[in-house]
């Protein structure tokens, strides 16, 4: 039975990626400091003789005993709020941690897999985005700290593959949404289903014609199992490319709680990207794999985790 390593083990992503791969049959060691990751993410698993969580900082040596067959790194903060307010952190997660993530890959003789990110192409100017484009990113901008510490991994991770030939994957994970996302983790799917659930406005940033295109967390898992059981090594879009506007966002958002929330303007973040939708022919030909969960059942399958939540900080 393989090991495997996930940092960030107790995040959104990260919990969900070690539960897949406990189905697997895999042995799991998660890693994770809970600066933005939370144990309450993993409680179910703790009776499982698989699995085990180390709490510690990717950033310094990361020390594991026996041996591991995967290291998956998704150890970030990964929401425009928590890396504003985590730039340091953010940085050095993506550039120290990733080395001390490839470091370990390289000493077990582990294939490594690097959760990289719709960002590299920043606000792209090429629409849908393949993974032949470069990307426009501003380097010293508020989103530069997420941005461009993704890629700086990707950076290091192909270095790692080309130099030392360790078996590496990368995958450029689009906007993602399900069970376990922060209520108040600022992105917009916790931002408006929990806006809609306490009936206050749905905050639109700008005029809400910039667009993102959703994947449901349980595709997402998918296409990155997939991908850590190829032999492709160059980056891969996971995402659903099912694009919409902000604006119409809300509104679907609206017609399925029922809310009678109003929508309100609030101004554009620094750099918001204008469109983002994945071009996800590579994921096609080479996993196999297309998202299957339309936007309407994930929200059904999410919505009841927001309102678990809003009732416990409300303390109903
Ligand atoms: N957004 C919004 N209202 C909110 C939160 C986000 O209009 O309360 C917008 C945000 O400006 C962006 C999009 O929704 O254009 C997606 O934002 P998110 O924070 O989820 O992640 P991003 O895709 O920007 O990384």
């Amino acid at each position: 039975m393989p090991t495997s390593v996930v940092t960030g083990g107790a995040g959104f992503l990260g919990s969900h990626l070690t539960e897949r791969l406990l189905q697997e049959g895999h042995h799991v060691v998660a890693i994770d400091n809970l600066l933005t990751g939370n144990e309450r993410n993993l409680d179910h698993l703790r009776t499982e003789k698989r699995f085990r969580l180390i709490r510690h900082d990717v950033t310094q040596f990361i020390s594991v005993e026996g041996p591991v067959d995967f290291v998956f790194h998704f150890a970030s903060p990964a929401s425009p709020i928590d890396y504003l307010e985590l730039p340091i952190q953010t940085l050095k997660v993506g550039s120290l941690g990733t080395h001390n993530a490839l470091g370990l890959a390289k000493a077990k003789g582990a294939c490594f897999l690097l959760a990289s990110t719709s960002e590299c192409y920043g606000d792209p100017l090429v629409h849908p985005q393949k993974e032949d484009y470069w990307g426009n990113v501003n380097p010293i901008g508020p989103r530069g700290v997420y941005d461009e510490a993704k890629r700086f991994a990707e950076a290091m991770t192909m270095a790692y593959h080309r130099f030392h030939q360790v078996d590496t994957k990368i995958v450029r994970i689009f906007n993602t949404y399900g069970p376990r996302m922060r209520l108040r983790d600022g992105r917009v799917v916790p931002a408006f289903v929990g806006q809609a659930l306490r009936g206050e406005p749905l905050t639109i940033f700008g005029d809400g014609k910039q667009t993102r295109s959703f994947c449901f967390v349980s595709d997402l898992i998918d296409g990155i199992y997939r991908l850590s059981q190829s032999k492709f090594h160059e980056p891969v879009n996971i995402g659903n490319p099912v694009e919409l506007t902000i604006l119409e966002f809300a509104e679907r958002i609206r017609r399925i709680t029922g809310t009678k929330s109003e929508i309100i303007k609030k101004p554009l973040p620094v750099d918001d990207p204008k469109q983002r939708q994945p071009d996800i022919s590579r994921a096609k030909k080479i996993l196999g794999w297309e998202p299957l969960v339309p936007l309407e059942e994930g929200l059904q399958k999410t919505i009841p985790w927001f309102q678990a939540n809003l009732e416990k900080s409300s303390g109903g």
